[in-house]
């Protein structure tokens, strides 16, 4: 059995499960199943295979997008894969948010609804736009690295390889063969920590399940109905009409591909945690080369977030109109900019968008307590729009590769590639192609 029907089994049971958990009320303070599963083996599974998945993010993206810069060889190209990819993450993400307000308005969700008195929310801080690219360049790249902080990573290591392209052939070649070997031993890693996902994903699901506040699903229901059609509209049908027009690739044979990614950023709520799946599919199963892959991979994860984008144009709506406030035309553009421009300095991590909600409620102002009203379902909802986020860094990806003709083909239409060595012991095998391994994957 590959590792992704294995997944897709371990997410199904979490789910079935957590919600017997739930709805049989096992899960009450102090109880035996709270105790030992929920918050005993449940929670220490799932908790030490995030831990063990972000790991893995500092070390694989910087020797990944280090052999990426040095394998590319020239750096226009690398110009051209930055600005495209760029703007295809804003486009796709203003987009999301756009459809979002649509389908929101016109249903009228929140209208009618009572507003709870007891609403209680403190914004969290923000950072001030103007810091958010400020805080690109790192005064200290190390310390950006131990807080896995992704663009000034990013940034450092970009700059670290256009240097050494800088210095000719002989330290490029020394370079390029050291990255690639730090690549290849943190996939090899990858492949390592992806054995034991299917039992950690059950765990990772049966505890959120089990936590899930159920009844609260039902009273918001127009609000949950609306968000997940909006989330899926954009997964099934906007992004896959983008994809097709933009690189002409097939997209149910990328839909098929990207199972394993969505589960896992289902099961994480993190963009970020979910990097090092994320480009192991994108590079083996997709056929990106490594040199964009490298850089739009985590580039997506913390620019580009349509789930996240979706899930505040809805919001802004339902609040809207729950509190009666008529936002008009210009409200709209201000929430779609502001959006837009929130994603770009906040991280893929779990819950980031009510931080990037509150920034956007400020600016146009609706009362940012309203934030309180939903945040019970946060957590189901953040699950289902980081899928919908890491889909988009994927789309993206193929079709900035595709475009600057670093999309194998082959790879792409293969069913079986990157799958055919389920083992993680097994060597890797070399792919020439711009000096980067392609080693298969476990999935
Ligand atoms: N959890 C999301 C992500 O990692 C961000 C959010 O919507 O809160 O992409």
């Amino acid at each position: 059995m590959n590792l992704t029907i294995k997944v897709l089994i371990g997410m199904s049971l979490g789910i079935i499960v957590g919600l017997i958990i739930n709805i049989g009320g096992f899960n009450s303070e102090g109880s035996f199943v709270q105790v030992y599963l929920t918050d005993g083996v449940f929670y220490a599974v799932g908790k030490m295979f995030v831990n063990a998945l972000k790991m893995l993010v500092v070390p694989l993206v910087f020797f990944s997008l280090l052999c990426g810069v040095c394998g590319i060889g020239d750096i226009n190209s690398l110009g051209r894969v930055g600005g495209k990819s760029f703007v295809l993450y804003l486009m796709t993400t203003a987009l999301a948010i756009t459809v979002a307000l649509t389908l929101a308005s016109a249903v009228g969700i929140g209208q009618g609804m009572e507003q709870t008195a007891d609403a209680d929310f403190t914004p969290p801080p923000t950072t001030p736009i103007a810091d958010v690219f400020v805080n690109i360049i790192p005064t200290n790249p190390v310390q950006s690295m131990a807080n896995g902080e992704m663009l000034p990573l990013i940034f450092f290591t970009i700059l670290l390889g256009v240097c050494v392209l800088k210095l000719g052939e002989s330290a490029t070649g020394k370079v390029l063969r050291a990255s690639e070997i730090g690549n290849d031993v943190m996939m090899k890693m990858v492949n390592i920590v992806m054995a034991v996902a299917p039992y950690a994903v059950f765990a990772l699901l049966a505890r959120s399940m089990a936590q899930l506040g159920l009844d609260l699903l039902v009273e918001l229901v127009s609000y949950v109905v609306v968000l997940v059609g909006a989330l899926l509209f954009h997964l099934f049908v906007v992004l896959m009409i983008v994809l097709k027009l933009f690189s002409g690739l097939n997209p149910l044979t990328f839909l098929r591909k990207m199972r394993n990614v969505q589960v896992f950023a289902f099961s994480t709520a993190s963009s970020n945690a979910t990097i090092p799946v994320t480009l192991r599919t994108v590079t083996q199963r997709l056929g990106v080369n490594n040199s964009v892959g490298s850089f739009t991979v985590p580039f997506g994860a913390t620019i580009n977030m349509d789930g996240t984008a979706i899930m505040q144009g809805v919001v802004t709506v339902f609040v809207a109109n729950v509190y009666g406030v008529d936002l008009g035309l210009a409200g709209y553009v201000t929430v779609i900019l502001m959006a837009v421009l929130a994603s770009i300095g906040t991280a893929g991590v779990p819950g980031v968008g009510l931080v990037m909600l509150s920034m956007v409620f400020n600016q146009v102002g609706l009362p940012v307590e309203g934030i309180a009203l939903i945040i019970g379902v946060d957590r189901l909802m953040d699950m289902i729009r980081t899928a919908v986020n890491v889909t988009g860094d994927a789309a993206v990806s193929c079709i900035v590769a595709k475009s600057e003709d670093e999309l194998d083909p082959a790879i792409y239409n293969d069913p079986q590639a990157g799958i055919r060595d389920p083992h993680p012991d097994a060597p890797l095998p070399h792919n020439p192609h711009h000096g980067v391994s392609h080693q298969s994957e476990a999935q």
